[in-house]
């Protein structure tokens, strides 16, 4: 177990420190949802009970080892875990100032996407709650009140979908930061029992897929998840997620030159499309150099919108951000394969 706090609940809070009040749980939970990174900031303690507490226990397990800023104003934190390994967390302001913490939920990760930086590194281990939770604060403490998190940082949050349940107890409870559930935003490679966990089990959150092309063999070699979930049971499971639950999700694709830009892969998208309720959200390939793929042109991305709006299919470019700071999607991973501790 993580040696920190910050993954805990105000009872197993109390539980864990063996506090002879519940309420100083909740007092520190509450303490820990407004910034507080050590039991000295927690002034409503007695100081003996501060005292008692530095001896024995701590509130982070996680500390920021470096911080980039990118001329578009995107942050990236390389955090070092408690075991010396390193995972980066980005934050991302938009055109109309919203902040949403961009976070990782495993150290590396075995999904093995071909465009992918993280993929190229393999995994390392799954994160605690505790370490997902303080991301976000250490982003906080950069930027201020943050208004969204996505789950689309290095790893499959599908994979550790008991630590992301546990991180969205932590941040919504009304008792600590009280983040609204529609403020989040889950991103999958196409996990179908995980999409089915979130549609019968909650939280009901915003759900986005990694599609990248609609092609079962092609997918299969850019996505080898593709192997075990199929394209037309990944669409089975959107199609669920959406009745279940009432939340349109969106498919992404990462547009790679000459490779799901043409026209058939856009029929191919129109017709993973039809029958259910999504949207398309494009993001241009962010490029790695070491990898075989090219950045798509300005006319690719623009036939295959077309070709999308004309079909009637609700469509966006996602802006580009941190690419200079390897913090755009897909390039995550530089520092933990830096750190050579896999
Ligand atoms: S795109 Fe996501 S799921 Fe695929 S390798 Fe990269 S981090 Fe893993």
């Amino acid at each position: 177990m993580i040696p920190s706090l910050t993954g805990l609940l105000p009872q197993e809070i109390t539980d864990k420190l063996s506090l002879d009040i519940n309420f100083r749980g909740k007092q520190i939970f509450k303490w820990i949802a407004n910034g507080a990174e050590t039991f000295d900031d927690m002034t409503n303690l007695s100081k003996e009970l501060r005292s008692h507490l530095n001896k024995t226990s701590k509130v982070y397990s996680t500390r920021i080892k470096q911080t980039l800023v990118d001329p578009d104003g995107t942050i990236k934190l390389q955090i070092e875990l408690f075991d010396n390994r390193c995972i980066e967390t980005v934050l991302l302001t938009d055109a109309d100032g919203r902040k949403t913490a961009c976070v990782s939920c495993q150290a590396g990760c075995a999904m093995g996407c071909a465009f992918c930086q993280t993929g190229m590194i393999g995994f390392g281990r799954n994160l605690e709650a505790g370490e997902i939770v303080e991301q976000f604060f250490h982003l906080e403490k950069k930027a201020g009140k943050l208004d969204n998190i996505v789950f689309m940082g290095m790893g499959e949050p599908m994979l550790n979908l008991a630590a992301i349940k546990k991180t969205i107890d932590i941040l919504c409870s009304k008792e600590g930061r009280n983040l609204s559930k529609r403020r989040i935003t889950l991103s999958t490679s196409g996990i179908i029992s995980g999409i089915y966990d979130l549609a019968d089990n909650g939280p009901f959150l915003r759900l986005a897929v990694s599609l990248t092309v609609a092609n079962e063999d092609l997918r299969k070699q850019l996505m080898p998840v593709t192997n075990t979930n199929k394209l037309q049971d990944l669409k089975n499971a959107i199609k669920y997620y959406t009745e279940k639950t009432g939340i349109r999700c969106t498919l992404e694709a990462v547009l790679i030159h000459d490779i799901n830009t043409n026209d058939k892969a856009a029929k191919e998208f129109i017709n993973f499309a039809k029958g259910i309720d999504v949207h398309f959200n494009l993001i241009s390939w962010n490029r790695v150099p070491t990898l075989p793929f090219r950045e798509p042109t300005k006319q690719e991305i623009n036939y295959l919108m077309g070709k999308l709006e004309k079909a009637g299919i609700s469509v966006t470019l996602r802006t580009k951000r941190g690419r200079t700071i390897g913090g755009a999607c897909g390039q995550l991973g530089r520092s933990y394969a830096a750190s050579d501790n896999t």
